[in-house]
């Protein structure tokens, strides 16, 4: 739009000094046009004197006198003079030159060479002998034969014409010109003073282009002579029609281009330069605004990686999450559904989050039927009062069977009406189960210390009494009422002051040794005395647990009962009380040491009750038992010494150790013991030996030495009873060799 601007200024600016270069041209054209009127006239008038008394003297004084006074009164006319046929000076406004042969002057031979003619002839200027420029001006005379005749001329002094063409110029680098139409410039005004005498009909010059448009008036861009600037030039031909001139004048008016533009160029750097500070202003601003927008995008690039860094950490952690994290809206018209579920939903619901996405119904068709209108119920709830849904259900998913969940949610109500839940929920189940195993292992632990044999009873920090087992009742009876805390209990179960602060002393020595041997806190006998006031000495001991503690009382007299009982479990035959099997190896051992120490014989007696199947099949397994117990009772009495023994071998098989006790005495032993069974006179009647219960003795004696082995003598007596029993029974037979 600048440029544009700038362009048509410069057309406006270039139009203006056309028009004014143009009128400058007219002025000087109209001017110059009306004085060579006058002059044409002034000849006009002359060339009649001539033609009337050109052979008059008289005529001849009266001719010069005239032209004396038209070149006064024409400053621009230096002469005014007749030439004669030949050349010859008849008549002159200057007197000097009558008579002066001009026949060699170029006008002058231009005239003849033209001939006779009506035209005004308008010479080529020279320079004159007295300076300056002349222009002749010319008119043929005819002589009387018609033919030419003579030439009265007008010389026109060239530097006449300074003021005029000075006066049109308006601009110090305006050049003005005159020239002849055949391209002499006789005058040139410009700033830089141009030379006179210069051809301007040159090829490509703007007086040539004028000359050859045709155009009276032209104005032209160019140069005016090779080597100049270019110029805008008005050109005007003067030739009025009315002179008939032979040849024109031509005058210039013109300014060079560079000077035309000067403002115009002046205003277009003022506004380049403008526009160059707008263009850097725009640039800066453009630059600044590039800075902020690329700072901007930075910026926004790296919000953008941020928020994806954290949506896939979010993403990741939400993957990850052993559960699911939802959005579920409710609907005013009661529709329902998930706007959004993670991943997780699979896990719990065993369905994907685009199933839904649309509608809930799918996750509740999965929940317990059981627990499905409580569900219900918490939803609505939560929705009306806007609290927290919490709840903890069943559902049951395909292929995995019941699943405890466990959810809670933030609702929130939207414009439209509906509530939108934030949540999460998870599968519980393995933790339901192991609270619930856990509650089992408590209510067992419970459930054993109360039926533990031992006393106990447990103690907080701040000394109260807060379990007692069973047994502990049952040995001190002083429940949560009776002795809430230790003090209590210590007032009533010692109540010997002196002795309770020993078991005060005691205690407390036990406990902080118990914090130095990982809790256990060491057992010690105490004397207590119950609520009923019965005395026991106890065992106490127990355990420390921070700063609880767990004490154990155990009796000690119980203690002493417990281990011979365990003695009778391992060494008494449960039935006879008799000793066991065991009890009589370890017996034949030590006897067999002892006796071969002492050289001492040992005796073994084998029985067998008589055909105790029969008894058995016919009396019953239990009357079987009673029998053997009644045996058991009757071997036992038969055997009055400490050292003997008796004992069980096994079924309904005896064994007697007789330590230091020859064959003959142990066989008489064997034969009173087979009457004392039968002098029990336990009736069997399915026995062939007789119609009570005997039994059969094998008797083996020896005294121990190297050779011989325990396992030998019971071998011994096992053959004797086969021998007995093999004799017809209820009776006692010995090896030979020892009875010898
Ligand atoms: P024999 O005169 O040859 O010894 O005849 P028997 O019937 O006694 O024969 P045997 O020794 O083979 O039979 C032993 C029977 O004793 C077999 C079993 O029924 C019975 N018996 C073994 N131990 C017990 C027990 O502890 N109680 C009872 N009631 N019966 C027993
Ligand atoms: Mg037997
Ligand atoms: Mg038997």
């Amino acid at each position: 739009m600048l440029a544009t601007g700038l362009w048509l200024t410069r057309g406006r600016v270039e139009a203006r000094e056309r028009e004014l270069l143009a009128q400058q041209a007219a002025v000087l054209h109209d001017n110059l046009g009306e004085q060579l009127e006058a002059i044409n006239n002034a000849l006009s008038i002359l060339l009649a004197d001539v033609r009337r008394g050109s052979h008059a003297p008289d005529g001849q004084q009266g001719l010069m006198e005239r032209m004396r006074n038209f070149a006064d009164a024409m400053p621009a006319v230096r002469t005014f003079s007749l030439l004669d046929a030949q050349g010859r000076v008849l008549a002159s406004s200057a007197a000097d030159v009558v008579g002066r042969d001009l026949s060699q002057r170029a006008y002058f031979q231009a005239a003849v060479q033209a001939g006779q003619t009506d035209a005004l002839m308008v010479a080529q200027p020279f320079f004159g002998m007295l300076g300056g420029w002349v222009l002749m001006l010319g008119r043929s005379v005819p002589g009387p034969d018609g033919a030419f005749g003579g030439l009265l001329v007008a010389a026109l002094d060239v530097q006449h014409f300074q003021t005029l063409l000075q006066s049109v110029r308006y601009a110090p680098d305006m050049r003005v010109s005159l020239s002849h139409g055949d391209g002499l410039r006789v005058m040139a005004l410009g700033a830089d003073h141009e030379r006179d005498g210069v051809n301007l009909a040159q090829p490509g010059t703007l007086f040539t282009r004028h000359r050859a448009s045709g155009q009276a008036a032209s104005v032209l861009q160019g140069f005016p002579l090779p080597g100049y600037p270019p110029y805008l030039m008005a050109l005007r031909t003067v030739q009025p029609a009315t002179l008939r001139m032979d040849k024109p004048l031509v005058v210039a008016a013109g300014r060079p281009l560079h000077e035309v533009f000067a403002g115009w160029r002046a205003q277009a750097w003022r506004f380049a330069a403008l526009y160059l500070l707008f263009c850097a202003a725009a640039g800066v601003g453009l630059r600044l605004m590039h800075r902020r927008q690329n700072e901007a995008s930075a910026q926004t690039r790296l919000l953008q990686a941020d928020q994806r860094r954290q949506q896939e950490l979010l993403h990741r952690l939400v993957e990850s999450l052993p559960g699911v994290l939802y959005q579920y809206q409710l609907e005013p018209d009661g529709r329902s559904h998930f706007p959004y579920a993670s991943p997780g939903v699979a896990d719990v619901y065993g369905l994907t989050p685009e199933q839904l996405q649309a509608d809930a119904a799918p996750v509740f068709a999965r929940v317990h039927p059981d627990d499905l209108p409580r569900g219900r119920v918490n939803i609505q709830e939560s929705a009306r009062t806007l609290a927290d849904w919490k709840s903890e259900y069943r559902v049951i998913l395909p292929g995995r069977g019941e699943r405890w969940l466990s959810g809670q949610a933030r609702p929130q109500r939207l414009d439209s009406g509906a509530v939108l839940w934030h949540g999460y929920i998870h599968d519980v189940t393995d933790q339901r189960r192991q609270a619930l195993q856990l509650q089992e292992t408590e209510r067992l632990l419970q459930q054993l210390m109360n039926d533990m044999p031992v006393g106990l009873c447990m103690v907080d920090a701040q000394r109260r009494i807060y379990f007692r087992n069973r047994r502990f009742l049952q040995h001190f009876g002083y429940d949560q009422a009776a002795a809430p805390t230790l003090h209590e209990w210590a007032l009533q179960a010692y109540p010997d002051a002196g002795y309770r602060q020993d078991v005060a002393r005691t205690w407390s020595q036990a406990m902080a040794g118990a914090r130095t041997q990982g809790g256990v806190i060491a057992a010690q006998p105490y004397r207590v005395t119950g609520s009923d006031g019965a005395q026991h000495v106890m065992d106490i001991g127990g355990l420390l647990f921070g700063e609880h503690f767990l004490a154990t009382f155990q009796d000690r007299t119980e203690q002493q009962a417990q281990s011979e009982l365990l003695h009778r479990l391992a060494y008494v035959d449960g039935l006879t009380g008799l000793a066991n099997r065991r009890q009589f190896d370890q017996a034949l051992q030590a006897e067999w040491r002892r006796c071969r120490r002492s050289r001492s014989p040992l005796a073994v007696l084998l029985l067998d009750i008589d055909y105790f199947k029969q008894y058995n099949d016919r009396y019953g397994h239990q009357a079987g038992d009673a029998c053997l117990q009644a045996v058991a009772r009757a071997l036992r009495a038969g055997l009055a010494r400490s050292h003997d023994l008796v004992a069980r071998y096994g079924g309904e098989e005896f064994v007697c150790l007789l330590p230091e006790c020859d064959a003959a005495g142990a066989l008489h032993k064997a034969e009173d013991l087979c009457r004392a069974v039968q002098a029990l006179g336990l009736a069997h009647a399915g026995s062939e030996a007789g119609a009570v219960v005997t039994i059969s003795i094998g008797v083996a004696c020896l005294v121990p030495d190297a050779e011989a082995s325990p396992e030998a003598l019971l071998r011994q007596a096992d053959q004797q009873l086969y021998r007995a029993k093999g004799a017809g029974r209820n009776r006692a037979l010995g090896a030979s060799s020892c009875l010898q």
